[in-house]
This record gives structure tokens, sequence and C-alpha cells, in this order.
């Protein structure tokens, strides 16, 4: 792929087996909405997460019970072959659960700390300094997590009197935001000062307002070289959750800002919490910036099509190629940069069809009812009656295998993925 973004420098921070910063792509997580405590059914969506592509989790531990359970559930990934790294999720009681629960901070990769949910005074300075120490001691990274909704309020107050102060106060808005980046940069450095690797940090700057989050996370990228892991926190339900996590997350993107990133959608009751990051993958791989699914090509359809076959067929099409990836992963490197297309009519279908690697223009209304298909651009058989469906997707089947099987001329046996870059 060709380089779309030139990437803003940063240090390298390893968890685990990947590689987060500068040149590294970037990386998808998740968090699960289990309770740690129950093992088994967090142990179950973190797999289900990792499957679906993330490639970090990160799991709420919030009480003893909780923290007494991360060991085991990280047993239970091993014992499932799935080595995503866990991401420990700590507000108020990080310190004493880390000090109680010694296997809990050696089985997380990484410690989410909430500088605003630490604790205030000498108090929080000691929580704190036990939690980043702790890290130290066990060489693990630490994303310092500041939240617009749980802002240090100490600190918030110490920048509002002074701008009370100043000769040219600025607004209400504008401070609270500086004081989110002042909250992330200060606490950075002083898990720098208490012993912590500066290449152990990653910072974030979470906000639910989209032009707050631009503004943010430009400005903080501009004064750190730490990685930073974007998410628009609390983006809300379906299409409006979507969109907004899109609109703030591509235009950082786009100018090099990002190196991990999250979609906190709020599930639709019984949907699965996997949308979130294919949400998160689909952003990545619509901008170019990296593939992890075939991607299918699909027209909205129009008055030129008035059956619902190419509908049903593009989204069978595209459900089938996610669910297959698990597997077509190891077993067809490149796959992920299919192209398949999908179109309605005459119109535009044999163009669009031409420019995928394989694709089928169906027949719209009032049009002859065949089915032609190109491959590699050129217009190869054609499909007619009552199976073209079915007979599309073996021929898919039949491209993957021939292209990106064991001798497969698109098979790509050295694609640039983060766990192995560092
Ligand atoms: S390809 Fe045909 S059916 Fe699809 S949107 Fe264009 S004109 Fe309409």
């Amino acid at each position: 792929m060709t380089e779309v973004v030139m990437r803003r420098q940063t240090h390298q921070v390893k968890v685990d087996h990947l590689c987060i910063g500068s040149e590294a792509p970037v990386v998808v997580q998740s968090m699960t909405n289990t309770d740690t405590a129950d093992a088994v059914a967090t142990a179950m969506q973190v797999k289900e997460l990792s499957d679906a592509g993330s490639e970090m989790v990160r799991i709420t531990v919030n009480t003893p019970e909780a923290a007494s359970k991360v060991k085991e559930i990280r047993d239970r990934l091993n014992d499932m072959d799935c080595q995503v790294p866990l991401v420990g999720d700590f507000h108020f009681n990080g310190e004493r659960l880390l000090k109680e629960f010694p296997d809990c901070a050696r089985a997380l990769a990484k410690y989410r700390i909430n500088p605003g949910n630490v604790g205030k005074g000498v108090k929080g300075d000691e929580k704190f300094a036990y939690m980043i120490r702790t890290a130290a001691e066990y060489d693990k990274a630490v994303r310092i997590g500041v939240n617009w909704g749980s802002l240090d309020q100490v600190l918030a107050k110490r920048m509002m009197d002074a701008n009370l102060s100043s000769s040219e106060p600025q607004s209400v808005a504008a401070v609270m935001k500086e004081a989110l980046i002042v909250s992330a940069l200060e606490s950075a450095q002083k898990a720098i000062d208490l012993g912590l690797p500066e290449n152990k940090i990653i910072l974030s700057c979470k906000v639910s307002n989209v032009q707050d989050l631009i503004e943010v996370y430009s400005r903080l990228a501009a004064r750190c070289m730490y990685p930073l892991h974007l998410g628009l926190t609390e983006a809300g339900m379906g299409s409006k959750g979507i969109v907004a996590s899109t609109a703030a997350l591509a235009i950082l993107l786009q100018q090099g800002i990002g190196d991990t990133i999250r979609i906190s959608l709020t599930p639709e009751p019984g949907s699965s919490r996997t949308q979130e990051v294919i949400v998160a993958q689909e952003i990545l791989q619509t901008m170019g910036l990296r593939s992890f699914t075939p991607l299918v090509t699909a027209c909205p359809g129009c008055g030129r099509t008035t059956s619902t076959v190419f509908q049903e067929l593009a989204r069978h099409i595209q459900a089938y190629l996610r669910e297959k990836m698990p597997l077509w992963r190891s077993q067809y490197p490149g796959v992920e940069r299919l192209n398949v297309a999908v179109m309605g009519c005459v119109v535009n279908g044999p163009g669009e069809s031409k420019l995928a690697d394989i694709g089928i223009s169906l027949p719209g209304t009032g049009e002859t009812p065949v089915a032609p298909v190109y491959i590699d651009g050129e217009r190869q058989l054609t499909l007619k009656g009552d199976h073209i469906a079915e007979e599309f997707l073996a021929l898919v089947e039949q491209y993957i295998e021939q292209n990106y099987g064991v001798h497969g001329k698109k098979r790509q046996h050295n694609i640039v993925i983060p766990i192995r870059t560092c």
C-alpha cells in the first residue's frame, strides 16, 4: 500500500509483542463490557474481540474480585492460543489492587491510569507513584488517560484561578481544554521523574465533542513525543456514534496523529461488542492506512434496479469475508487487500467490477438477466439463473485460493503488522 499519510514521529512503546508509535501501524483497541470478576465470560469476550481484529483489549479492574481474576483470564486466553495484550483500566483504587494482586499486575500488558481519578493531594501523589513504580518494576507500559468527564479538579481550579488573574483571560472552555493537555503532560513528566522510561508512556485526552477532540489532540501532538491513543469518548449509539468518531478520528489520522484507536460505541441492546472493532478497522482501511478484511464495493442502488439481489449479495459476501478472516489471515496472507465489487446495473457495474480484483455486475430492471463477472479487469464469464449468488461466492473463493494460496501471485509474506515491528 502506498504511504498516504506521513505519521507523526513519537517514541516507540512496546506492549508485549505490539509496537506502538511512529511508523508502526495504527493499533486497533477495544474494551470489554463483561464483569471482570467473571473470568470465563471476560475471557470469551476478549477472544471474540481479538478474533474480530482487536489488537489490544482493555478490561476494567475495579474491585478485588476483578483483580483476582485477571491472571485466570490471561491463562484462559493463552490456553485458547489468544495472545492479545490485556490492558487494565484502573480508577480510584488502582494502587491497592496492584499491591494486593501482584499476579494481576504481572498478567496485564499495560495499565491505564486516569490522573483525575487517582486521588487528591499527598495521598493521590502516593497512589500515582505506587502505580507508576509497579509499572516500571514489571516493565509495563502505561497509558495516562485524561478524560473530560473526570478531569483533575485541583489542576482545573489552579488553571481557572490563574486565568482569572490574567490580563487577557480566556474562555472557560479554552482553559478546560488546556487543562486536559496540561494534566496529561504533567502526569507523564511525573511518571518519568518516578522512574518510568518515556518509551513506556502513551497519552490520551478524550472528550465527547468532535471539534474539541480535534483541537485538543492537535495541540497535544505538537507538544510531546508520546504516542497518542485516540477516541471520542461517549461517542453514542448506532450511526451517530460511528459518524462522530469517524469525523474526529479521520481528521487527526490524516494529519499523522494517533497511534492507537478505539471507537467508544454504545452497543445496541443484544448486538455484538465486536462492532466497535469493525468500525475502527473500516476507518483505517477506507483511509488507506491499513488493511484488515477484503472490501466489498457496492453501489447504493437506484431506480434502475428494483431487485434486492445485489444488496443481499453484497451484504452476504461482506459478512462471509469477515467471518472467514480469522482463518484466512494465516492461510492466505495478503487476502485482506482483496477488493470485490457487487454492482446493481450496467451503468457503473462493468467499470467498478473491472477496477476490483473480482466483480459482478448484476442485471438492472429491464436488462438481460445475466451477470457478467470480471476478474483482474477482464470479463471472464457470465452467470445466469437462480444461483448467481452461490456461484459468484464460489468464484471468489476460487480466486482467493489461486491468488493468495501457497503458490498465489498475490500472496504476501512480509505484510507489516504491528506484532512484528518492534
Ligand atoms: S450501478 Fe446502476 S443500480 Fe447501482 S446506483 Fe449506479 S445506476 Fe443505480
